[in-house]
């Protein structure tokens, strides 16, 4: 029997009727034992999420004022829920105790709320058990999760059944202080789950169909991507294509669980894979493209900069002492260029330039802004020759400026970076090269990795 985690998100479960599908959904499938439920999300673009609401309760409490009508909006939510389905858990009452004790509860325990409230209501309703995070998720004080103990407990709870609806998003701290995750985090709850079930996949139910390959709002109808690997999903998550919590991939890419992105509003589409190693034959050469505008350049030159040792490491410090991230570094001979993000440098960048220029006595120090990043991702691409001159060609083509290109040993990603004005153009060209009928019969190229390729080399020596 094939085991599934199975996660909703909070616009699968905002509303009565969203309800009513998550149970058509789960009943449909007797190997979706193991429910995992966000708070309500909006209802509509204008809505509030439920945990949007517990966080304003809080905001309320600490100040002191009165948050009598945030509390109101709270429970007519779930007593329309609980009403429009004909349940009986007493949920205005719990919601009323827990009012009256608002004073004495921490932050993470309001804001807990809206998940456990839910997952008490979805179980009934799917006639499962319920299971409360907080007697099986352990979080430690630096909120890595204790894998031990939180084994141990499901393992117990495993003893009693074997379906259940768990609420997603917060566990229990060492000193048993509901804790919760960082927004969105209900992801993660799943994913702790299918790490310890060994899961046959974890699904996580939203409201898209999974990834795309481009964004709409800058190509006409993309493409889905049914299968992505991990890696993959990084390098196009890095550049803002979000469905998924960043940290919900880390348990499941440990024991190879696939992820299968799914849409509660439309349940028969294919959704998106994402696994660690897959060998379906992908249709294009490329998987995705994605790109961000909001960058600036720092090019450094200095005379016989190349005859320097450290040269570069002192710029670099400059820009860990003021904090800043790097995105990418592409070199000439006596110079090179830091690509760092404008909003991190936006305060201080005088400072950082006056730093640099002091520390290194560069000869020359040119800012470039309106920059934008667009990277081409694909596992196929990597070994395959003609796969940059494509690009490159179908960029000249159109007139646009390259302005720096990175593309590291992997193989995976071309990142180039173009003049903010052009990124939506630049897009669109990528996309149309490669998301071509000509190229469906690509098949993903077996390479070793990387490490074991120096691996190999270091032995021989
Ligand atoms: N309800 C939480 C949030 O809104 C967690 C989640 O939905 O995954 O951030």
């Amino acid at each position: 029997m094939t085991l599934k985690v199975t996660k909703f998100g909070g616009s699968s479960v905002s509303c009565a009727s969203q309800f009513e599908k998550v149970k058509n959904i789960v009943l449909s499938d007797p190997d979706r034992r193991f429910v995992v439920v966000s708070a309500p999300g909006k209802r509509n673009s204008s809505d509030s999420k439920i945990t949007d609401l517990l966080y304003l309760l809080d905001a309320h409490r600490q100040y002191h004022v009165d948050a009598s009508n945030v509390f109101k909006l709270i429970k007519e939510r779930f007593t329309e829920i609980k009403e429009s389905l004909g349940l009986n858990y007493p949920v205005e009452r719990e919601l009323d105790e827990m009012y009256a004790r608002l004073q004495t509860m921490t932050q993470n325990e309001i804001v807990s709320r809206g998940e456990y409230f839910c997952a008490r209501l979805m179980a009934e309703y799917l006639g499962y058990p319920f299971v409360d995070a907080a007697d099986v998720i352990r979080i430690n004080h630096d909120k890595s999760i204790d894998w031990d103990a939180t084994r141990a407990r499901l393992r117990a709870v495993m003893n009693t059944t074997s379906r259940f609806v768990f609420p997603g998003f917060y566990g229990l701290s060492s000193n048993d202080k509901i804790m919760v995750f960082s927004r969105g985090g209900g992801d993660i709850t799943g994913s702790i789950l299918a790490n310890i079930f060994d899961a046959d996949v974890y699904e996580n139910w939203t409201d898209v169909s999974g990834f795309l390959m481009a964004d709409p709002r800058v190509v006409k109808n993309p493409e889905p991507i049914t299968h992505i690997t991990y890696s993959e999903l990084r390098e196009l998550s890095y550049m803002g294509a979000s469905v998924l919590h960043e940290e919900a991939v880390f348990p499941v890419k440990e024991s190879n669980i696939p992820i299968h992105i799914l849409n509660t509003n439309r349940p028969h589409d294919a959704g998106t894979i994402i696994q660690e190693t897959s060998n379906v034959p992908r249709k294009y050469p490329i998987t995705g493209l994605a790109g961000k505008p909001g960058f600036l350049s720092i090019y450094i030159y200095k005379k016989h900069m190349s005859n320097e040792i450290g040269y570069m490491r002192k710029v670099l410090s400059v820009l860990e002492r003021f904090n800043v991230s790097i995105e990418h570094i592409p070199s000439g001979i006596d110079s090179f260029t830091v690509i760092v993000s404008k909003a991190e440098v936006d305060d201080s960048l005088y400072e950082i330039l006056h730093a640099i220029k002091k520390e290194v006595h560069a000869d020359e120090i040119k800012v470039q802004e309106h920059i934008a990043l667009v990277s081409t991702v694909g596992n196929s691409m990597s070994h395959q020759p003609g796969m940059a001159g494509r690009l490159f060609e179908a960029l000249g083509r159109e007139r646009i400026n390259i302005q720096m290109i990175a593309q590291d040993s992997n193989e995976i990603n071309i990142t180039i970076a173009v003049d903010e004005k052009d990124l939506s153009r630049t897009i669109s060209v990528i996309y149309e090269e490669f998301v071509h009928p000509d190229d469906s019969q690509i098949r993903p190229v077996e390479v070793e990795p990387f490490i074991e390729v120096v691996n190999v080399a270091l032995e021989t020596e």
